[in-house]
């Protein structure tokens, strides 16, 4: 995986450390092992749950070497982030995607990502300006579409984002698009509207094109770590979330909230974003993030 190499230092740096400061497998080994994985931003439950495992696995296999731990920790770590988040490859059917997260994650830079890589597969785009809330986040997509050079529907600032969502969709069909893709408002903190904006433009996407496949892509900001965990946790309670764009791992983020995520929400991480150009978005592919941080 290209651009992970900081991040798979922020994991490896504190996790390697033990296992390389440490011989022999007893109770300091094992709870320093632990505070390493919650450093490396794999959250207190995370890391219990894969240190038991781990425990039960070295007693079973007899284990006594910590390098074999090593071993046993990709294995399982590769285990957790296991999920059948396949991504819809998008020949089926059209399709809406729905971008939603708070403002500052990324959200803008992925959906010209997410715009450019379908438009160099072929298919048709459309963007749809529906974070009507900030002139800027209007004026950002616009700048997005042209660099990807998909066409974008928008409408002036503090317009109905489901006056935008309509028109969108109207034309996604009238041009025969493949993928729409939803820019949304990102204020999480006036939970209450977000929802029910949010509720609007499902509406509205469900009754003007009930035949499109839908996706609702959460993206998070890796580098603020935890937050991130519970920016995902309030997020779930008000959308349907399909799946996770982790963006920045190409800095200083330490990965395992990738980890943590997963665990603890069950929803499938699907994109990495690492780095600010149009070409730095990629699959998540669990195997190779998990051979990436351990490299
Ligand atoms: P939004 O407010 O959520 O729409 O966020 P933006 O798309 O405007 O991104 C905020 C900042 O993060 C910008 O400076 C982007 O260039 C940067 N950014 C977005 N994704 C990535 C990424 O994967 N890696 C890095 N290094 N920067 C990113």
């Amino acid at each position: 995986v290209k651009g992970l190499t900081k991040t798979r230092n922020n994991i490896l740096g504190s996790v390697d450390q033990v296992l390389n400061s440490f011989t022999k497998i007893d109770e300091d080994f094992y709870e320093e092992l632990e505070e390493a994985l919650i450093i490396a931003d794999l959250g207190v439950n995370t890391a219990i749950k894969i240190m038991e495992d781990l425990k039960s696995k070295v007693k079973e296999q007899k284990i006594k070497d910590t390098a074999q731990v090593r071993e046993l920790l990709m294995e399982e770590l590769k285990q957790l982030m296991k999920n059948d988040g396949d991504i819809y490859d998008f020949t089926e059917k059209k399709s809406v995607v729905l971008v939603i997260g708070v403002n500052g994650v990324g959200k803008t830079t992925t959906i010209g990502k997410l715009a450019h890589q379908y438009k160099d597969n072929g298919k048709k785009v459309i963007l749809a300006a529906a974070d009507t809330f900030r002139a800027a986040a209007i004026d950002q997509l616009a700048e997005w579409s042209n660099r990807a050079g998909v066409e974008l529907i928008s409408q002036q600032e503090n317009s109905d984002p489901g006056a935008v969502v309509f028109d969108a969709v109207q034309a996604a069909k009238a041009r025969n698009s493949d993928i729409l893709i939803c820019d949304t408002a990102g204020r999480l903190h006036n939970k209450k509207n977000l929802m029910e904006e949010l509720r609007k433009i499902f509406k509205i996407i469900n009754r003007e094109y009930s035949e499109a496949h839908k996706e609702v892509l959460l993206v998070l900001d890796s580098t603020t770590g935890q937050n991130a965990l519970q920016q995902a946790k309030q997020f779930k309670d008000i959308a349907d979330i399909t799946g996770i764009v982790l963006t920045k791992l190409d800095g200083t983020a330490k990965g395992g909230i990738a980890i943590a995520i997963q665990t603890e929400l069950n929803i499938p991480v699907k994109y990495i974003g690492v780095g600010e150009g149009i070409d730095d978005l990629q699959k998540f592919d669990s195997d190779d993030f998990v051979n990436a941080l351990f490299d």
